[in-house]
């Protein structure tokens, strides 16, 4: 007998129990197209030959399809790189308050661009505006995407077909194609590059100047640190130098937290409100990387600058929605309260993580990777290990961590990377890096309220055919 006429058809498979099922589930067109689809595939492969398939095998491979396709590709994973601000993992996590503030914003309908008290419109840029100046002694601030587009927009509405003078030592490349030379072209600014690699004075910034000169800019050398022989003019002399010219002095700061973190035993980094009472007009600085918050880009400084930013049409272009707003302001009031700040903030809270508390952790969990990973010939341990801040902030300092080294036992090529592929083939994928001939799991970014759900899905490692 033929096997293709022994194939069920389409209606009689949809009918079949399980696959009513899958269509409750999914709906009726996904499942439908797809036990099409795996009807025509079987009929291709019994015509190159192949037995006829039975049914059960059939409607588990559409159920399988099925729910990988339900799943999100925005998939939550387990960030033990020991990068905690990593931009392929997302940046900064959000505090619960700023994840109930976006939840609600989501919900309903809220007052965006509308004045309540006059019941006209309103500026979406007031909803933060207020905790901007407050938090860093600016006279005005305004929000876009991230803190490229604030950059760009900077450069465009005040810089465009004039100069901007940066030093040579801060044309920086930030991961993702930000090359301050480019953003510079596309914003229609000439870049004036002054100085040395490793040297720039006052002078040269003051040689520089023409009638064509539209500012003095200061870029944060962010993701990484010229030493030795260096010199770099300080923002005040700065900020004179292009205040005797009738110039603004502007600053890309990046990482901009609104902390001070020496306070939190941290490495000191620049704050928005160093530089504006060292005198820049504008700064710049990104809501997800120290700050903790949303992406966005952040701008903040003189009253007028602001005002003329915000009348560029690309403003509009570049603007942020209520979703981030909501969540950048419940952040932002985060920051009134400093003493509190390291237990709310939850970006803070891992960069601030104790050693001997992550170490507490791996203990905890050491048995459970242990038996995870019994049959395979590697060894883990728990070893000291150095976190780093990530996001080009602080580029040169190292935390320390803890948290496992997977090491093969004998010269058993690969099974490191075979091991690293299983983690991330997880429900919730795990990830850590490959460094020195070991596999290594930095625990700082592993919430505690995490680790049962951890622990537990780690099983799946020693099921047969993993
Ligand atoms: C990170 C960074 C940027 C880019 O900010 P995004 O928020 O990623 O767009 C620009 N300049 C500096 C100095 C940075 O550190």
């Amino acid at each position: 007998m033929n096997p293709l006429s022994q194939l069920p058809s389409v209606d009689r498979l949809l009918t079949d129990p399980a696959v009513a099922s899958l269509t409750d589930t999914h709906g009726r067109s996904i499942v439908t197209r797809l036990v099409r689809n795996a009807l025509a595939e079987a009929r291709e492969a019994i015509r190159a030959g192949a037995p006829l398939p039975d049914r059960a095998s059939l409607i588990e491979k559409i159920g399988t399809i099925a729910k990988a396709q339900a799943m999100s590709r925005l998939r939550p994973v387990y960030n033990l790189t020991g990068t905690v601000l990593h931009t392929n993992l997302g940046r900064a996590p959000l505090p619960e308050e700023a994840i109930e503030a976006l939840v609600t914003a989501a919900r309903s309908p809220c007052a965006l661009e509308y004045d309540i008290e006059s019941g006209g419109r309103g500026d979406r840029d007031d909803i933060v505006n207020e905790l901007l100046c407050e938090l860093t002694g600016a006279e005005a601030a305004t929000v876009v995407n991230n803190n490229a587009a604030a950059v760009f927009l900077l450069l465009n509405t005040l810089a465009q077909r004039k100069e901007a003078i940066v030093s040579r030592g801060e044309l920086i490349e930030i991961g993702g194609a930000f090359r301050v030379p480019d953003i510079m072209k596309r914003a229609g600014a000439k870049l004036v590059e002054v100085g040395t690699t490793n040297r720039t004075h006052l002078k040269d910034f003051a040689e520089a100047i023409t009638p064509r000169t539209a500012m003095l800019m200061k870029v944060h050398a962010s993701n990484y640190a010229i030493q030795g022989f260096t010199r770099a003019v300080p923002e005040s002399e700065l900020a004179r130098l292009a205040h005797a010219n009738s110039l603004p002095f502007v600053v890309d700061l990046g990482s901009g937290t609104l902390a001070d973190l020496d306070a939190y035993g941290l490495p000191h980094e620049p704050t928005p409100r160093e530089n504006i009472a060292a005198g820049a007009d504008l700064v710049t600085f990104s809501g997800d990387k120290l700050l903790g918050g949303p992406q966005a880009g952040l701008l903040v400084g003189r009253k007028e600058l602001i005002a003329k930013i915000k009348r560029n049409p690309l403003k509009r272009a570049l603007r942020v929605g209520k979703i981030t707003l909501a969540a950048l302001e419940a952040v932002l009031r985060l920051y009134r309260d400093p003493d509190r700040l390291h237990e709310r903030l939850t970006a803070l809270s891992q960069l601030t993580r104790p050693e001997a508390q992550i170490r507490a952790a791996a203990e905890r969990l050491l048995p459970a990777v242990q038996a995870a990973l019994a049959a395979q010939p590697v060894m883990v341990e728990i070893v000291a290990l150095k976190s780093q801040i990530g996001s080009g902030s602080l580029p040169v300092d190292r935390l320390p961590s803890a948290g496992f080294a997977i090491r093969p036992q004998g010269k058993k090529g690969g099974v490191l990377n075979r091991i690293e592929a299983a983690l991330r083939g997880l429900e919730r994928p795990v990830i850590g890096r490959i460094e020195d001939g070991a596999l290594l799991l930095d625990l700082r970014c592993l919430g505690p309220g995490e680790e049962s759900e951890f622990a537990a899905q780690l099983s799946a490692l020693s099921r047969p055919g993993a």
